[in-house]
């Protein structure tokens, strides 16, 4: 994985990307070189939100500095390439590209070729490998989606909130041992949540909202948006945040052995790794926010990547269900063929399983997966030649893959970690978007939103930025 190769070079040679370095050595105070605005601002994360916020910024004039842990920039946004095949390791699809989703004009301005995936290309296969037809499929689907009627109706009610699993348990207990509910549950609302059953809160767990169209991948690869992003931005990579020091004069950032200085600071940490206070902000973040990091919760999505000398599936069919008889282990295969001619699905660890498929190396997880390979696809299916899996819950700069509403939050919740934290320090991030968390478009719109922030701070002449 690439988030896990890291390594933390101190000094001009930490890795800039483009631009004039403007570090300053430890315990240093000179302020940041002055631009037309004279104003300094550092972003902390080289994901789409801090390249959004350092894109927009350095475009009306501030002095724009992004310090970025990793050795690359992109976040939860990257395409590995092995075997030449591109494989978006985080963000695959961007969903709902109608209606104005910023992502679908950056792709469109980075002349990215886009592949409308259809979701209705799926064929099912049961527990031993028999067939579902899609009149099963469809009985299974209205079944599921009644089942969540009568949760929602139920949490209308003053009750506390509850998990899914309880909730579902009391109004239709069969959900959760019919293996075409449980498969439901799992690719379509586990997947789509980031969540799983035992930990999403049964009144919110799905209220955030989406853009129209049906989804699209960018075949070549879905880091064309954040190397679009990243033109002409100063970006230091390999430099690891450890302290934000904040006042109503400015802001302290200690990176790698450096303190850098500057008028703000826009944090983009993920919510992970807020959870994990790996970074010390002081003054503290306020009880309200640490309250919303807490209660809010960190998904532990997982992909792998299976390449394979010959194809032994339909090369037109979408995508292949599986009713696996472990929720959320390897029940959704996306099948490459159909837009591109590499021999490569992709499955997932959904929910729970996301964090066991971080306990397998390459030899064991084709070991796991070979059977089920056997048994979805018949006799003539092949082991992969390479199966490889994405880490994002042990990765350090991320800590899971998307948050996602578990019991007893809310989108307030995301509203509250949106506030700024006095006058200098802002936060962005896609668990920072009220009603588009845990996808690329929001983690955008809060990086627009906190840059946004701080040019009409200079604007009023306060240079206070307004907290909504
Ligand atoms: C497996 C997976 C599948 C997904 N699928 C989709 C999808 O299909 N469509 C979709 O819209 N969204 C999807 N998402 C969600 C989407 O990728 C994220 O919501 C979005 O990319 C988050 O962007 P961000 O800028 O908020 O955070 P990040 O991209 O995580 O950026 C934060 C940056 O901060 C850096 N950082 C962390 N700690 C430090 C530190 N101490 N010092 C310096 N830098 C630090 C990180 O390295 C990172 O570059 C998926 C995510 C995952 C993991």
């Amino acid at each position: 994985m690439d988030e896990l190769r890291r390594k933390l070079l101190q000094g001009a040679a930490a890795g800039a990307v483009t631009g004039a370095s403007s570090f300053i050595p430890m315990f240093s105070a000179v302020a940041q070189t002055a631009t037309a605005t004279g104003t300094s601002v550092i972003v902390i994360g080289a994901g789409v939100a801090g390249l959004a916020a350092a894109r927009r910024l350095t475009r009306e004039g501030f002095a724009v500095t992004v310090l970025e842990g990793r050795n690359r920039i992109g976040g939860r946004v990257w395409t590995d390439v092995t075997d030449g095949v591109p494989m978006d390791v985080g963000a695959g699809w961007i969903h709902g590209p109608d209606g104005g989703n910023p992502i679908a004009t950056l792709a469109a301005e980075a002349k990215a070729r886009t592949f409308i995936t259809n979701d209705d290309s799926i064929t099912v296969t049961g527990v031993s490998g028999n067939e579902v037809t899609e009149s099963t499929f469809g009985a299974g689907r209205k079944k599921f989606e009644a089942s969540l009627a009568a949760v929602a109706t139920r949490m209308k009610r003053a009750i506390p909130d509850e998990s899914l699993a309880t909730a579902l348990g009391i109004v239709d207990p069969t959900v959760l041992t019919d293996p075409l509910s449980l498969f439901h549950l799992s690719y379509d609302l586990e997947f789509d949540s980031g969540g799983w059953l035992e930990t999403l809160s049964a009144r919110n767990y799905s209220d955030d909202s989406k853009y129209p169209g049906k989804d699209v991948i960018l075949p070549n690869g879905y880091k064309a948006i954040p190397e679009l992003l990243a033109k002409g931005i100063d970006i230091r990579l390999n430099t690891q945040v450890t302290a934000i020091s904040h006042s109503d004069t400015g802001v302290v950032v200690t990176a790698g052995g450096m303190t850098f200085n500057s008028d703000y600071c826009i944090e983009t940490l993920p919510l992970g790794v807020h959870k994990a206070n790996r970074v010390r902000i002081s003054p503290p973040l306020s009880a309200e926010k640490k309250a919303s990091i807490n209660v809010l919760g960190m998904g532990q999505i997982n992909k792998v990547f299976m390449i394979f000398d010959k194809a032994f599936w339909p090369t037109d069919t979408q995508y292949f269900g599986w009713q696996s008889p472990v929720r959320g282990q390897f029940n959704y295969f996306m099948n490459y063929r159909t837009f591109s001619d590499f021999n490569c699905l992709v499955t997932f660890g959904l929910g729970q399983q996301g964090a066991y498929l971080e306990s397998l190396n390459e030899a064991q997880l084709i070991q796991e997966i070979t059977p089920v390979l056997r048994t979805v696809f018949g006799s003539s299916a092949t082991a992969p030649r390479r199966a490889i899996r994405t880490g994002w819950n042990s990765d350090p700069f991320s800590l899971g893959a998307y948050s996602f509403a578990a019991v007893n939050s809310s989108s307030q919740d995301h509203v509250t970690l949106a506030k700024p934290s006095g006058s200098r320090l802002l936060h962005a991030g896609e668990h920072t978007h009220e009603l588009y968390r845990a996808t690329v478009h929001g983690a955008f719109l809060t990086g627009e939103r906190e840059a946004r922030r701080i040019i009409a701070a200079r604007s009023n002449g306060t240079n206070r930025p307004k907290r909504r």
